[in-house]
C-alpha cells in the first residue's frame, strides 16, 4: 500500500504542485500553517530520514534550499521554519519523508523551534560530553 505523498506523486490524488523533479517533488501542504506552507518529499518512500540513501539525501536538500527562498518570496514572508517531523514519536503522522517550509511573519504568533520542546532535561557536563562523544562515534 502506497503513502498517500506517493499517490499524490503519481498523480492519482490532486495536490497544488510547487516544483518536481527526477528524485524529488514538492506540493502545498492541504492543511497550512501559514500561506504558502510547502511539503518537500523524495519521490521514492523512506519513512525516516535515517532511511534515505546519501544521493536521494543530497537530491531533497538540494530541492529544500532551492525552495525555502521561492516560497518566502512568494508570500512575502519575513522567514521560515524548515523541519522535519522524523518519527512518530516526534509527530510525524504521513510514513514518507517530507520537509516543511513553513513561512514565518514578523508578529505570526509562532513560537520557535524550541517550542517543541515538552520537560527539558537538566544534563551535567559528564552527562553532555558523553552523548557528545557516544554521537562523534557513530556517524
Ligand atoms: P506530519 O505530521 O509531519 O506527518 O505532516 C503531514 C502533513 O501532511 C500535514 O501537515 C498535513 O496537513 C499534510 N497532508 C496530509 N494529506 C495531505 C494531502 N493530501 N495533500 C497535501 N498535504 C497533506
Amino acid at each position: 500500500m502506497s503513502t498517500i505523498f506517493s499517490q499524490i506523486v503519481d498523480g492519482e490524488i490532486p495536490a497544488r504542485v510547487v516544483y518536481e523533479d527526477e528524485a524529488t517533488f514538492a506540493f502545498l501542504d492541504a492543511n497550512p500553517l501559514a500561506p504558502g506552507h510547502t511539503l518537500v518529499i523524495p519521490k521514492e518512500e523512506y519513512e525516516r530520514l535515517n532511511d534515505v540513501p546519501e544521493d536521494v539525501a543530497s537530491a531533497l536538500y538540494a530541492t529544500i534550499h532551492a525552495l525555502v527562498p521561492a516560497v518566502e518570496d512568494a508570500v512575502d514572508a519575513d522567514a521560515s521554519t524548515v523541519a522535519f517531523n522524523n518519527g512518530e514519536a516526534a509527530g510525524q503522522e504521513v510514513p514518507h519523508v517530507h520537509c516543511h517550509i513553513v513561512p514565518r511573519f514578523e508578529g505570526d504568533g509562532g513560537g520557535p523551534i524550541h517550542a517543541i520542546a515538552g520537560e527539558t532535561p537538566d544534563l551535567s557536563d559528564g552527562e553532555l560530553d558523553e552523548i557528545a562523544s557516544d554521537i562523534e562515534t557513530r556517524v
